[in-house]
């Protein structure tokens, strides 16, 4: 994205864009969602970085060891370094089930799963083809996650998948979160409890896990709660990349000390970060990252001139949450304004109505791929979807 914004407005004969990635795929990470339901194959998900990369920037596909800030330096993994003027740390965030004492162990990938990695919902999507059955737990481990929501998509959506098969009736389904409701706002959390209700699926609030018990299959939480379960779907602890503690500025999850305004980092004034990898305190959502590389453009244009910094980034998050049986909800929200009720993108007219599930939000949510592959990473501009949020339309009180 940045790439493609930044090469209309830098000269070619001043500078050189260079991206540096290890992998040579690019993964549409919200369709991790619905590969362990066979609704989406491993090809829908998954293509080669090369084929986004802008004419005139050069691709260098390599593992990163460490950033030395003071020598505008970035040392590889081979032992060679790159020199630079201006650097965008767009590393994004893992997952990381070692930060919880059992969860990596004897049970994982038999009954111990994560979908958060292709490799992990892969794994799953082969369990849940031929599962009999079972105390089903849908945990999160600790915030602040990867798209905050998809947890609670995994549940609705196995709500669906289960009956679908005619076998909902032996999957007793439990949402185990560490918050205390089901999710971080509470307009949102009130409807979204009211789903969970309906579809018949448990919650366990304020379960701050201590560690899987692998013989005895059950989590345990800090105040000694103990959770059995048959199969346990899990969102491990997300960090950012381990070149942040390497290199001495990572906070306590390898995520980058960022200005939640402007992007730019606060280890160096040459360093801005994008996406997943900063520490501010939006979602981490690609649709996040689209509207920061907008206001990210500008201010590297603003850096690069010597002129003072926009303080416009908002924290504008905007998310579809599958609901199960052809449903989905859309929330709209920034740093101030919570997700409310309204009409999207239009005021008064839609057509998509926010907090209410609906067959036109999910078919928003099937073309949110389309929408990533072919305008996202392109840095194209969503027509009247502005990167900061618009008020209009929502019902604030
Ligand atoms: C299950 C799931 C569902 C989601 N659903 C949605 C959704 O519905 N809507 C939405 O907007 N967002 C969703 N997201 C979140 C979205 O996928 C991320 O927010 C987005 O991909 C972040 O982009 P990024 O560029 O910051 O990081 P990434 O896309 O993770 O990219 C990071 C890149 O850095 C590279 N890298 C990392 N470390 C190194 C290193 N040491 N050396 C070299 N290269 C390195 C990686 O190879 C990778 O290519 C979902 C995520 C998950 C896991």
């Amino acid at each position: 994205m940045m790439a493609n914004h930044l090469k209309h407005h830098l000269k070619k004969e001043d500078w050189s864009i260079v991206i540096i990635d290890e992998r040579e795929e690019h993964h549409y990470q919200p369709g991790y969602l619905f590969l362990p339901f066979d609704m989406y194959t491993p090809d829908d998900i998954i293509k080669p970085i090369k084929e986004f990369i802008p004419k005139g920037v050069e691709l260098i596909t390599a593992k990163i060891d460490r950033i030395a800030p003071d020598e505008n330096l970035v040392n590889m993994a081979d032992g060679t370094t790159i020199s630079y003027d201006i650097l965008i740390i767009a590393t994004g965030a893992k997952i990381a089930p070692e930060e919880v004492e059992g969860m990596k162990g004897a049970e994982w990938q038999k009954s111990v799963f994560d979908f958060y990695t292709f490799e992990g919902a892969l794994a799953l999507r082969n369990k849940l083809r031929d599962w009999e059955g079972g105390k089903l737990l849908v945990h999160i481990t600790e915030m602040p996650i990867k798209c905050p929501v998809a947890p609670l998509e995994f549940t609705f959506l196995a709500d669906s998948f289960f009956r679908h098969k005619e076998m909902r009736d032996k999957v007793e389904i439990t949402f185990v979160t560490p918050l205390s409701g089901a999710f971080t706002k509470p307009k949102a959390t009130e409807t979204l409890e009211h789903l969970l209700v309906d579809k018949n699926i448990k919650i366990e609030s304020d379960f701050a896990i201590e560690h899987v018990d692998n013989e005895n299959k059950t989590i345990v939480d800090y105040g000694g709660r103990v959770l059995p379960f048959d199969l346990l779907v899990t969102v491990p602890t997300n960090k950012g990349d381990a070149i942040m503690e390497r290199s001495g500025f990572g906070d306590d999850l390898n995520y980058v000390p960022t200005d939640k305004a402007t992007l730019q980092s606060k280890v160096k004034p040459n360093i801005f970060v994008i996406g997943d990898a900063s520490n501010i305190p939006a979602s981490k959502a690609g649709s996040v990252a689209h509207f920061e590389a907008e206001i990210l453009t500008t201010n590297i244009l603003h850096f690069i001139n010597g002129e003072p910094l926009n303080e416009t980034f908002d924290g504008h998050a905007n998310c579809f949450i599958e609901t199960g049986n052809g449903k989905a909800l859309l929330i709209d929200f920034n740093y101030t304004h919570e997700p409310v009720e309204g009409t999207f993108p239009f005021p008064g007219v839609g057509p998509l109505r926010l907090l209410k599930e609906s067959r036109m939000n999910h078919m928003g949510k099937l073309a949110f791929r389309w929408v990533y592959w072919n305008m996202l990473l392109k840095g194209t501009h969503i027509p009247f979807v502005s990167a900061e949020m618009k008020e209009a339309g929502k019902q604030y009180e």
